[in-house]
């Protein structure tokens, strides 16, 4: 069976009850193709109104989860709260935590083990800075993030994975990395999947791309063999936002 195309979109901080309401009206009443699964990942104050206000075959994604189930953890969320409340994606590993906010390989596999344990599908982003682009080191920066997570969640855990390549210089920043790089990179990770885990699981998971997605560049992104779909930052805001339509383009 093929890959069923993917796509996320994460609202960062971003957004209001007003918002987040026409956005869900808009896509709840868009004809989404049935082949592409959609997942939506406001900030955490807005999960259950998002839960409440999508339609249930958007799914809903927290942007961060703890790798604990409950405690003095002040701040903090947990994978079996998310399930509590019919949250059943997290986004982790996303670049903005791994550089402001510190969180390094270790946390970011901690936390994927303990949200897939939880039965919380995860959104696993990785992806390289500009610095180490022009070093030539992007597949040994990336391939070194999954290694971390596949080290702790091992070859059965990458079912319920979705790996989201997002080069640190693309993001936010209107500078989309290029058909050819985009594939590059997938290709390579893919090829590391059959390599480190398996040559099933290299087949099976999907392999989405982030940085400055629009609807400009969505549909031939989307062309290349080893994109699978995207995770769209700033152009997800948008109440309109063809990228979750991008099948239908
Ligand atoms: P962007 O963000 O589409 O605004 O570049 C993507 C992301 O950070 O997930």
């Amino acid at each position: 069976m093929g890959r069923k195309f993917f796509v996320g979109g994460n609202f960062k901080m971003n957004g209001t009850i007003k918002t987040i309401k026409d956005i869900a009206h808009n896509l709840s009443t868009a004809k989404l193709d049935p082949n592409t699964e959609v997942v939506v990942a406001p900030p955490s104050l807005y999960l259950l109104l998002a839960r409440e206000h999508f339609a249930p075959s958007i799914e809903v994604a927290a942007q961060n989860v703890f790798d604990k189930p409950s405690g003095a953890f002040t701040g903090e969320i947990s994978p079996q709260q998310l399930k509590d409340c019919n949250i059943n994606w997290v986004v982790l590993g996303h670049s903005e935590r791994r550089t402001i906010l510190r969180e390094d390989d270790d946390f970011v596999a901690c936390k994927t083990k303990a949200a897939l344990d939880a039965g919380v599908s995860v959104i696993l982003c990785c992806g390289e800075s500009l610095e180490e682009r022009e070093k030539g080191v992007t597949v040994d920066v990336v391939t070194r993030q999954l290694a971390a997570v596949n080290k702790s969640i091992g070859k059965d855990g990458w079912k319920n994975v979705v790996i989201a390549y997002e080069p640190i210089w693309a993001i936010g920043t209107g500078k989309v990395a290029t058909t050819e790089q985009a594939q590059e990179v997938h290709a390579a990770i893919r090829k590391w999947l059959a390599d480190s885990v398996s040559p099933e699981v290299a087949e099976e998971t999907r392999i989405i791309y982030g940085g400055s997605v629009t609807e400009k560049n969505c549909a031939e992104l989307a062309k290349q063999p080893d994109v699978d779909g995207f995770l769209v930052g700033g152009a997800s805001l948008k109440p309109a936002c063809k990228c979750y339509l991008i099948l239908l383009i």
